[in-house]
């Protein structure tokens, strides 16, 4: 083993009590670390295989049971337990917000990816995305390596779908079962299929770099401390074989019992008087029947088109003219994926 990095080799403890770190470069036996910036860590392992995998967390700062995964996998790495056969770039993404215990410190990071952090006044989190977006392009710099990116969140609310994946849209490239296999493999139980560009942070990744890059949510948001991190076990074993370049258990078939979903059309908050029919603490994915009251706009009524329509990530409190809700159908894996 090398020299340490932090003095417990903990990157998570260091970077809660602001640490500075003992050095920004380590050289272990198999592998260097560098750290990028904080709460970034690019791991190099001497012989790399063919795959740049970014595994990000903490994006929402509050969003604890990724960042303990996370930091599980490099304390693993460190130790000599977990061997990287795959360059990793681990992103911790909002330390401000981790210490804080708070989901952001003057707003949402995950809408200021391509660019559009450079729009507006600056900020902690204008900031840090650009510094993000900075990472990644150290990071992705052989266009001929292929390229994953899982951006690791938990819910406000619950969910249907205990864990679901957000896929970025991409018409041009769209979807293979492949690159779907190795989520159902750790858990997810369901795809949603985004129908627009969004400035999130695996969108950035899939429109900027190409990569097969995903949001991932992993049930609800639990202080640090009170996750039960075997709920994420089977992710940890596939995010195991990633770093370890082992093969995945081929599994087509779990990936087949998976919900599919594609975003129908999106509920914008067009008034001051904004409303939905259902209670706060509805769950995503709670569908509607044709013809029911979803909400209410000023004196207008969203209803329910189709029966079966489900409303994912509503949030009436959001700014007039922004999105309060998706409305999604279901859909067949085949009319997603090729
Ligand atoms: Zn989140």
């Amino acid at each position: 083993m090398g020299a340490k990095m932090f003095s417990n080799d903990d990157l998570l403890q260091s970077l809660l009590a602001a640490a500075t770190p003992l050095s920004d470069h380590v050289t272990h036996e198999h592998f260097s670390a560098q750290l990028l910036a904080e709460g970034i860590l690019l791991i190099e392992p001497q012989q790399a295989g063919d795959t740049d995998i970014v595994l990000s967390c903490g994006i929402h700062g509050n969003e604890t049971a990724p960042i303990e995964l996370c930091n599980k996998l490099l304390q693993q790495i460190f130790t000599g337990e977990l061997q990287p056969k795959q360059r990793l770039l681990f992103i911790f993404g909002n330390p401000t917000a981790m210490r804080q215990a708070t989901r952001f410190v003057v707003e949402n990071l995950n809408r200021l990816f391509c660019g559009s952090h450079q729009q507006g006044e600056q900020n902690l989190e204008r900031q840090r995305a650009a510094e993000l977006e900075q990472a990644l392009v150290t990071f992705f710099n052989d266009a001929s390596r292929q390229r994953i990116h899982w951006d690791l969140h938990t819910a406000i609310r619950s969910s249907k779908h205990e864990k679901f994946a957000v896929c970025p849209y991409q018409p041009q490239r769209g979807y293979q079962r492949q690159t779907l296999a190795p989520l159902a493999a750790a858990g997810i139980e369901a795809f949603l299929f985004n129908h627009a560009p969004a400035f999130t942070f695996s969108y950035h990744s899939s429109h900027t770099f190409g990569a097969d890059a995903f949001t991932v949510e992993l049930g609800k948001v639990a202080p640090f401390g009170d996750n039960d991190l075997s709920r994420l076990s089977a992710l940890e074993q596939v995010l195991r074989a990633l770093i370890e370049q082992q093969p995945l258990a081929a599994d087509n078939n779990t990936l087949a019992q998976a919900k599919f979903y594609q975003v129908k059309r999106v509920i914008t908050r067009d008034e001051t008087e904004f409303s939905f029919t259902f209670p706060d603490d509805t769950a995503n994915f709670t569908a509607f029947t044709a013809g029911d009251a979803i909400a209410k706009n000023g004196n207008k009524t969203v209803f329910c088109d189709v029966t079966g329509e489900a409303v994912v990530f509503p949030n009436a409190k959001v700014a007039i003219g922004q999105r309060a809700a998706l409305c999604v159908v279901s859909v067949a894996l085949n009319d997603v994926c090729m």
